[in-house]
């Protein structure tokens, strides 16, 4: 008989802690936890996924490795960049420059969210949610389901996601098929305070990042951040925005027009020229026209503990 490997994927967040915690401390089932690196998370992410694995055993870390699709951007771009750029209307110096500019970051830098974004020459966004699958579903599957296939071993892949969490998560099975495994949902009907519960029985504590008025932990941010995450990341977290800046300069010069912005304009008009004129935007009201004074000063004046879910005693 097939050897059954249970693997969980842990992200940081609540969900697949408290996954984790019922699936171990409850269940008794053995399970290989899985983290998916993009590299583009808070510190305290890092730092809580060490506390979990003090707690709950060892977790096996994974990231994308963009080296071999950077050099075939390098070569794509060295050799069709320059007719296609002239044919554009361009001036051959002109193009020459832009060509040079690309090269000059189109190296690997080992992180994986930024490399996938040179790779791209462009941000993921909500209509081209294209990091989940390279950042995440592609390496697990290259890394950890396949060796496991390998083996000859069956898998069941354990997913921390929850009914209430969105309308498409809603009609989602506790139990499926997948391609080569098949998937199991055990939170599909819990709620966020059974979640949270899960971890109070068992003196775990949750991601820090909760108390500091995070609603979601994941990358920092992620593309699908609302106006008031991003508002809470950026009096926060200045250091986040700060970095998605100079990857917003890194990423432009790759791209072909020569600019490249983390967030798209929710009109589509382009109005935001980069991370620091959202966060601009993050604190006004009326569709953006006004600034609000009683969110400006709440910028400045950043409480030390607060928490969407009601964790802040
Ligand atoms: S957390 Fe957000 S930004 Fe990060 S991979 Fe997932 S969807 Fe993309």
């Amino acid at each position: 008989m097939n050897k059954t490997v249970n693997v969980l994927s842990v992200s940081g967040g609540k969900d697949s802690a408290a996954m984790w915690i019922y699936a171990t401390k409850e269940l008794g089932v053995e399970v290989l936890p899985v983290f998916a690196d993009t590299g583009h998370e808070h510190q305290l992410t890092y730092e809580y996924l060490n506390y979990l694995e003090q707690q709950l055993g060892p977790i096996k870390r994974v990231k994308a490795d963009f080296t071999k699709r950077i050099a075939k951007r390098r070569q794509y771009v060295q050799e069709h960049w320059p007719e296609k750029l002239v044919s554009s209307g361009m001036s051959e110096s002109n193009a020459r420059e832009v060509v040079q500019r690309a090269l000059a970051v189109l190296h690997p830098t080992g992180i994986p969210f930024l490399d996938l974004c040179l790779w791209k020459g462009r941000f993921p966004s909500t209509k081209a949610r294209f990091c989940t699958q390279f950042l995440k579903v592609e390496v697990i599957q290259e890394q950890v389901y396949e060796p496991l296939l390998i083996e000859g071993c069956d898998i069941i892949s354990w997913q921390g996601v929850r009914a209430e969490e969105s309308l498409a998560r809603a009609n989602l099975p506790e139990r499926e098929d997948g391609e080569g495994f098949s998937v199991y949902r055990p939170l599909i009907s819990w709620t966020a305070e059974e979640v949270f519960e899960m971890h109070r029985r068992h003196r775990i504590e949750p991601n820090p990042l909760y108390k500091l008025g995070m609603g979601r932990v994941g990358c920092m941010p992620c593309i699908n951040c609302n106006k008031g995450e991003l508002f809470e990341i950026a009096r926060r977290f200045p250091k986040e925005i700060a970095r998605v800046a100079e990857w917003e300069q890194l990423v432009g010069m790759a791209a072909k027009r020569g600019a490249a912005t983390f967030f798209f304009s929710p009109d589509g008009a382009g109005s935001w020229s980069n991370i620091h004129g959202v966060v601009e935007w993050s604190k006004t009201t009326h569709g953006g026209r006004q600034l609000d004074l009683v969110k400006a000063i709440e910028f400045e004046d950043v409480p030390a503990c607060s928490s969407a879910y009601g964790l802040c005693e």
